[in-house]
């Protein structure tokens, strides 16, 4: 796969650094895990969105427009990146904010990505929890270009065969990096939300034949839902990048066991993960992503589902602003 082909922007230093959490492991008990930062993506405090911002906003630039629209949850960390990308290329963004969670928590509501997409100058909109968003930004862009825009639509998660290029890249990265480091990864785990990151690492692993296995983490969908989403994604990535045969359903496996109540809203697993990674590694994970993907991971470490001989890389997709969306939670767990 040769992503030149593709128009891109160019917007943090790689590689982003891949570390091994010498405490983490010696306090489970192996296996060894490493991490690949790629909350040290630079802009906006950085997260996954930004790779897949890279091939967006190449393809944006390359059709002139001059509006960027997207939509997120209230506290979107897809949203806040995106902003703040808009704002370098000198483009106007509007988000809509869907009230995915139902609460009046004015941290929830204001603080964390809320405060920073106004800084960065977004339009911000919200919808009722349960709208279509994928229709609703559709509709906005419409409306939009009525009025003499050029918009350029980004759908949730920046998830589309587009957007999962930027995990393609990743997972080239991965491997050069472990090839010249030596290191034999037999498993990455992360946080899978609107498929887009987990399509396009299958993708890039699958595309040089790795042999290396990804374990998506939900945060939202049951599993049935949440593979079929990354399955069709990665099939449609892997036909724009010029991949032949397919990407096998056996390839996409996703544990949907640690939701908890639903998305956003935070488990023990993930207080535990947050502050476990907090204390021992000096590493900032976030309460509806990266928390729950880490506890995830160390469930299934303590129940020994991942075994002592392996080597697991835990992929940090950001996100670490959004604890300040949750303060009165953290306040309490920190008070017990
Ligand atoms: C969006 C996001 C994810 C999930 O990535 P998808 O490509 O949407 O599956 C994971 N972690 C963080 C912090 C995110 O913001």
């Amino acid at each position: 796969m040769h992503l030149a082909r593709f128009p891109r922007v160019r917007l943090f230093p790689t590689p982003t650094p891949l570390e091994k959490l010498t405490n983490l492991t010696r306090h489970l008990g192996g296996p060894e895990i490493w991490i690949k930062r790629d909350d040290c993506t630079v802009v906006a405090t950085g997260g996954n969105k930004v790779r897949k911002l890279e091939f967006l906003v190449g393809e944006a630039l390359a059709q002139g427009a001059d509006h960027l629209v997207t939509q997120g949850a209230v506290q979107s960390n897809h949203v806040r990146q995106t902003a703040a990308v808009a704002a370098k290329f000198g483009l106007k963004c509007t988000a809509l904010l869907e009230h995915r969670i139902d609460t009046n928590d004015r941290d929830y509501l204001a603080s964390g990505n809320v405060l920073l997409d106004r800084l960065f100058d977004a339009t911000l909109e919200y919808r009722p929890g349960g709208t279509d968003m994928q229709a609703a930004i559709e509709a906005k862009a419409d409306e939009l270009r009525v009025a003499g825009a050029k918009p350029y639509v980004i759908p949730g998660g920046g998830s589309n065969r587009v957007g999962a290029l930027g995990y393609v890249g990743c997972a080239q990265e991965l491997m050069q990096q472990a090839d010249e480091m030596g290191l034999k990864i037999d498993l990455v785990v992360h946080a899978t939300g609107s498929a887009g990151t987990q399509a396009g690492l299958v993708v890039g692993l699958e595309g040089v034949n790795s042999g290396v296995r990804v374990l998506g983490i939900g945060v939202r969908a049951p599993k049935d839902r949440q593979e079929a989403n990354v399955h069709k994604l990665a099939e449609a990535t892997a036909e724009y990048c010029g991949l032949r045969g397919g990407i096998a359903r056996s390839a996409v496996e996703a544990n949907c066991n640690y939701v908890g109540d639903g998305y956003g809203i935070p488990t023990p697993g993930m207080a535990e993960a947050v502050t476990m990674l907090a204390r021992l590694e000096g590493v900032l994970l976030d309460p509806v992503y990266s928390g729950k993907g880490m506890a995830g991971l160390i469930d299934l470490i303590r129940k020994g589902e991942i075994g002592k001989d392996q080597t697991v890389v835990f992929l940090h997709t950001g996100g670490a602003v959004g604890l300040y969306g949750y303060q009165g939670y953290f306040d309490t767990q920190l008070a017990g």
